[in-house]
């Protein structure tokens, strides 16, 4: 820890890309801020009651600031192992302390949140008002899953196992399933196992020390099945199995990575379209991906690809952040969404799940993630 604190020059070039910097202008509320107060807490110069915490909980998690940082802080290890302190030692209100709870006896949980979001479908269909954040989730979708194994079309050129997700299953097996429809297209054959957990990302990402065991229950799961790669659509998901101290992490790999190294079929259908893609933080910042997705979606003719202002800047969905923190998750959803709007697509994609249902409620525009168009090009041949 003492050593990637001291790495820090505080030359403040991560302060513009910083989401909560650029939504306060408050020094405490930027990466170099956080800095210094975990720097403070390590040399014992501060409690972690002392407002620290408050700093803490308000930090995104995008990494927008380990990417910017041009003397290479490993901000992301900062925050975890912070995180974990805080989680570990800090005595929360009542109501926060509630509110976790909740969100964590459901979120690792696939069958739970599969329950839930069946709820949600009855309660979209009879016209329910139900809470801005809620998914969009249809019977159409909950119905298309991916079968245990889709076969390759033509020659096999290597097996993946997919890692379905947890909120991935409850409200985007429709994306699983059209992922693998995609790569098997591409000659993959790709294996669906559904006994298979939760990657802890979202618990990793709220510093609970179960994120730990049960990523390293999945990867056993699915380096188990024999698949030359594992492989996600979800960027967090893909992001925290990469990060992971476990023989398998080096075979994961984000879809439109793999996608890229196969190569589309030379034959792919019209999408006249204009699509503005969001760089979800988890696959930008997270896995330095960023070419593959806009030429995935450029190689769709009729399809025309647009850039958002601000692509660095967080949509506020982070994991659980516009959960557990209202208020910046809400100002920072209606600044994408003030983006999406000067850019005017016909449609939003974004490679992550939260991302989706973050800014498919601040504005009115479809989402998509990138996969989805892409089957469906393939399937119009
Ligand atoms: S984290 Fe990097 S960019 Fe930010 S103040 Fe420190 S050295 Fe500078
Ligand atoms: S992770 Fe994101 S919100 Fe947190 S300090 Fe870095 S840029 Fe700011």
């Amino acid at each position: 820890m003492r050593e990637l604190l001291d790495d820090c020059v505080h030359c403040g070039f991560c302060l513009p890309t910083c989401p909560t910097y650029a939504e306060t202008g408050e020094e405490m509320e930027s990466p170099r801020g956080r800095i210094l107060l975990m720097d403070m807490l390590e040399r014992g110069t501060l409690a972690l009651e002392d407002g620290l915490t408050r700093h803490i909980d308000s930090c995104l998690g995008c990494l927008a600031c380990v990417t910017s940082c041009p003397s290479g802080v490993r901000y992301d290890l900062l925050i975890e192992e912070t995180r974990a302190t805080v989680e570990a030692r800090v005595q929360r209100t009542p109501v926060t302390r509630a509110r976790r709870a909740a969100l964590f006896a459901a979120l690792p949980h696939a069958h739970r949140l599969r329950g839930l979001a069946y709820g949600v479908a009855i309660a979209r269909a009879l016209r329910v008002p139900l809470p801005k954040l809620t998914p969009h989730v249809t019977f159409a979708a909950l119905r298309d899953r991916p079968p245990v194994r889709t076969p390759p079309v033509g020659e096999r050129r290597l097996t993946a196992v997919l890692a379905l997700g947890c909120v991935g299953r409850a409200v985007g097996d429709d994306v699983n399933a059209a992922t693998a429809r995609v790569l098997a297209a591409c000659g993959v054959e790709v294996l669906a196992p559904r006994d298979q957990g939760c990657c802890g990302a979202l618990e990793l990402h709220a510093g609970r020390a179960a994120g730990h065991v049960r990523r390293s229950a999945l990867l056993d799961r699915l380096a188990a099945t024999g698949a030359d790669v594992i492989v996600t659509s979800a960027a967090g998901c893909g992001s925290a199995l990469k990060d992971a101290d476990h023989p398998a992490a080096a075979r994961v790999r984000d879809v439109h990575e793999l996608l890229a190294e196969v190569g589309l079929p030379a034959q792919i259908g019209r999408i006249d379209a204009r699509v503005a893609y969001h760089d979800a933080c988890h696959l930008a910042h997270g896995q330095g991906i960023r070419d593959a997705p806009r030429m995935l979606l450029a190689a769709i003719p009729g399809l025309e690809l647009v850039e958002l202002d601000e692509p660095a800047l967080c949509c506020g969905s982070a994991g659980t952040y516009n959960l557990l923190q209202p208020a910046m998750g809400a100002s920072l959803g209606e600044r994408k969404a003030a983006s999406v709007r000067r850019a005017a697509p016909d449609v939003l994609t974004a490679a992550n799940a939260g991302c989706l249902i973050q800014i498919g409620a601040y504005c009115n525009v479809p989402v998509a993630h990138p996969v989805t168009l892409l089957d469906r090009a393939l399937r119009c041949r």
